[in-house]
Order: C-alpha cells, then sequence, then structure tokens
C-alpha cells in the first residue's frame, strides 16, 4: 500500500512505498508503519499523523459520522504577510482534505459511543481559526444534545496567526461550550499530542476531566527557545514534554498510540458507560 501524506501527515518517502522515521531514520516498509499507527516499530518514536488518520485509528470501522462537514471560515482581516491568507487556506484545503484544521463527528469506539474531534497539525499548524472554535463549539454542543461524552486529540500550535482577536476569542467559546457538556454531566476525555502549544493548551486542551498525552509530545505554552531567551533560565531536561507534566500531575496518563483506542474503550465504559458494561470493559 502506498502512504498517502495527505491523510496521515506523516513522511513518507519520494516513492511513497516507504517510510523514514524522523527520530531514528530507519527506512520501513509504508504498510508495516501504517500497521502500527505511525509509530516507529524500532524506536517507537510517534510520528505526526493527520485529523482523517487520527480518526480511522480510534472509530470503530464505519462508525464515523462527520459532523458540520461544510463549515469553514473566511479571511475577515485582508491578512497579507508574504502571501495571501486566502491562497494559505485554499492550498491546506486541498492538501489535507479538510475544510479547516479540525474534523469532528460521532462514532464508536470499540462500541462506546462518543464525540470525536481531532486536529490535524498538516492544516496550518492545527491552529485555532474561528472556523475551528466554530467547529469545535459545535461538536461539544452536539455531543452535550446526544447524551455523549466528548474525546479531542489535540495537535496544535495556538492561535492563527492570520486571524488576530478573532482567533484569541475561540479560547473563550470553546471552553464556554465545555461548561455545557459538565451540566450534562458528560465526561471529556483530552488527548495532547505533538505538539500542543499556545492557546489550545491554555483552553480547552487542558481541562479534560481525564488528559491523556502520547509519549515526548511538546506540551506547553511557548516554546523553550522563547523562555530561555526571556528568563536566562537553564531549564530542567525533558521541559515541555508528556513526560515532565505527567509528572508533575498535568497529565494523567502517558499513552502509547497503540493502546489509546483499548485505554479511551475502558475510560468510556468507566466513566459513561452502564454498570454491566465497566465489567465488560476491563475483564
Ligand atoms: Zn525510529
Amino acid at each position: 500500500m502506498s502512504v498517502s501524506t495527505a491523510y496521515t501527515g506523516v513522511q513518507a518517502n519520494k516513492e511513497g512505498s516507504a517510510f523514514t522515521c524522523a527520530a531514528c531514520k530507519a527506512t520501513y516498509p509504508a504498510a508495516q508503519v501504517a500497521g502500527t499507527l505511525y509509530v516507529c516499530p524500532g524506536c517507537s518514536h510517534h510520528a505526526r499523523v493527520g485529523a482523517h488518520e487520527r480518526i480511522r485509528q480510534l472509530a470503530d470501522k464505519g462508525s464515523f459520522q462527520e459532523w458540520d462537514a461544510n463549515l469553514t471560515g473566511t479571511d475577515r482581516l485582508g491578512f497579507f504577510d508574504t502571501r495571501a491568507y486566502v491562497d494559505r487556506l485554499d492550498e491546506a484545503r486541498a492538501r489535507q482534505q479538510l475544510p479547516d484544521a479540525l474534523l469532528t463527528g460521532s462514532g464508536t469506539i470499540h462500541g462506546f459511543a462518543a464525540g470525536l474531534a481531532a486536529f490535524d497539525f498538516g492544516f496550518l499548524g492545527g491552529s485555532l481559526s474561528t472556523a475551528v472554535g466554530e467547529r469545535l463549539a459545535r461538536a461539544i454542543e452536539h455531543s452535550a444534545e446526544a447524551q455523549l461524552p466528548f474525546v479531542c486529540v489535540t495537535s496544535s500550535g495556538g492561535a492563527r496567526m492570520q486571524e488576530g482577536v478573532f482567533s484569541l476569542m475561540q479560547m473563550a467559546k470553546s471552553v464556554s461550550a465545555l461548561h455545557e457538556l459538565a451540566e450534562a454531566h458528560l465526561p471529556f476525555i483530552s488527548i495532547l499530542v505533538d505538539p500542543t502549544m499556545g492557546g489550545s493548551i491554555a483552553s480547552f486542551a487542558a481541562l479534560g476531566d481525564v488528559i491523556l498525552a502520547e509519549p515526548k509530545a511538546m506540551i506547553g505554552f511557548t516554546g523553550a527557545r522563547v523562555i530561555t531567551q526571556a528568563t536566562y533560565e537553564q531549564l530542567p531536561a525533558g521541559f515541555q514534554t508528556s513526560e515532565f507534566h505527567h509528572a508533575r500531575g498535568l497529565i494523567d496518563r502517558v499513552v502509547d498510540r497503540r493502546d489509546l483506542k483499548a485505554v479511551l474503550a475502558q475510560l468510556l465504559a468507566v466513566l459513561a458507560g452502564p454498570a454491566g458494561e465497566i465489567d465488560q470493559a476491563l475483564a
């Protein structure tokens, strides 16, 4: 099989039939690495995957029903840096096969129904545009209406620079939507993957009832280099990694991607399923 970079967001080699690990530089057949969910068979480096591939990995086959498929954003500020923002948007939409940097819908995870959202870092750094914020808020609201727990996989650089203050407003909007979920007594499981930074970790992503993270993901507000330049402080080893935050209580558990679906099903069973299903899931 060939690796579709549009769907996975992973680095495939020129022929598309092999996969080169960004960490250990070893090369494997694409089919083998697809089978390990784009975790390197040699060094366990977790390659970045796109939103479509993430949903494929987590949702039971054929169960995913996309929400708000036609909800896209516009260029309100007429932003132009070295290129027009509208051109960057069009290019990202075509390449990632997404309306914006977030894919949402409902599906089942080992039989447990949930609202699902997955960020796509390949779409302008998974940044928080107005459309992403609206899609996220609606996904949370759809989940609350349907009495579904909500699962969000975040991979985001934070604010969408090209949308200025409109981007920052999405932080408040997503947090406000999560309040509806809490009022409905439905759990929010937040999964942080490489990287989760800026306005995303400073708002909804840090508010999970349960917060999971993939190994060695970079998670923080501002990058380590900027902090070092501003404070002249020597930062501790492993700063801003999943493991660093787990040791300090920000993250509940660091989960290998190959175990993620099973762990999610267990959590959904405990948090949202009837009592009989708990025994079944933990058996
Ligand atoms: Zn490797």
